[in-house]
């Protein structure tokens, strides 16, 4: 199980440190599940130095996939890394509409990452309108077999798979924990039929899309729910303690 929270363009390095410190005290000595925060870019030093010595994971919401060169405002997967971060989020929904990013940038992505050790989280879904045409299962598997395109079986255990209908991110709306599993359970069927069966079971398929304090408990009960990727309720240390919490105690 692992849950990630994703703070987006929310907290400068000041009130990030914050947020962390606020964390580590909300949160188990010692979780029984892995747990990270994925801070703005310019946000990530403050949060490595504040859970330094701390089991909460960093991640970056966004890299480049080249190595270096004149790509102003980007940074590399080398630059993710030296700074600390152990995941970086990939194909974000909010990345896929805002900045055009495509399923080839994300494949081209996920290599970089794997490439400097990072573990990259890669996020699929489907809009409303798609699942209202009963295109979900089409859509999100094309994108997960685009993101894995050279993916190696060795490479693949450090992958994470988000599930986040676009219709539930930040809405408010949450999948059931019925659409949760029938999508996550079809996506681990995707990958079983790129690799196998037992390559499957070890990636960790998470759910995003309007997860709280309250609904948590539900949706990380379902089998295929390996965890979770929580935007709005990921920015108050005791709803996302509360998460943490429900994974731990996730029969699973
Ligand atoms: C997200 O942006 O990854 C997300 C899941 O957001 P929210 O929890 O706010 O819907």
């Amino acid at each position: 199980m692992t849950i990630l929270g994703n703070w987006k363009m929310n907290l400068a390095p000041g009130a990030a440190a914050e947020l962390a410190a606020a964390l580590r005290q909300a949160l188990p000595e010692q979780p029984t599940v892995a747990v990270g925060v994925c801070p703005p870019a310019l946000s990530i030093a403050a949060v490595v130095d504040t859970l330094s010595g701390s089991p909460i994971r960093i991640g970056a919401q966004n890299m480049h996939h080249a190595e270096s060169g004149a790509y102003t405002g980007e940074v590399s997967a080398e630059m993710v890394r030296d700074a600390g971060c152990t995941y970086v989020l990939l194909g974000h929904s909010e990345r896929r509409q805002y900045a055009g990013e495509t399923d080839a940038d994300v494949a081209e992505k996920v290599k970089a990452a794997l490439c400097h050790r990072l573990r990259p989280v890669v996020c699929v879904g489907e809009t409303e309108s798609e699942r209202d045409a009963g295109t979900q299962n089409e859509v999100v598997g094309s994108q997960v077999r685009a993101a894995l395109e050279g993916v190696s079986a060795a490479d693949l255990a450090t992958v994470l798979v988000a599930y986040e209908p676009v219709w539930a991110i930040g809405t408010g709306k949450t999948a059931t924990p019925e659409q949760a599993q029938e999508m996550h359970a079809y996506i681990r069927g995707v990958i079983a039929a790129l690799y196998d069966f037992d390559f499957a079971q070890q990636v960790d398929l998470l759910y995003g899309g309007s997860m709280n304090a309250e609904n948590a408990a539900s949706l990380l009960g379902q089998p295929d729910v390996d965890g979770g990727l929580i935007g709005g309720a990921s920015l108050k240390a005791a709803a996302f303690a509360t998460i943490v919490a429900a994974a731990e105690a996730s029969p699973r």
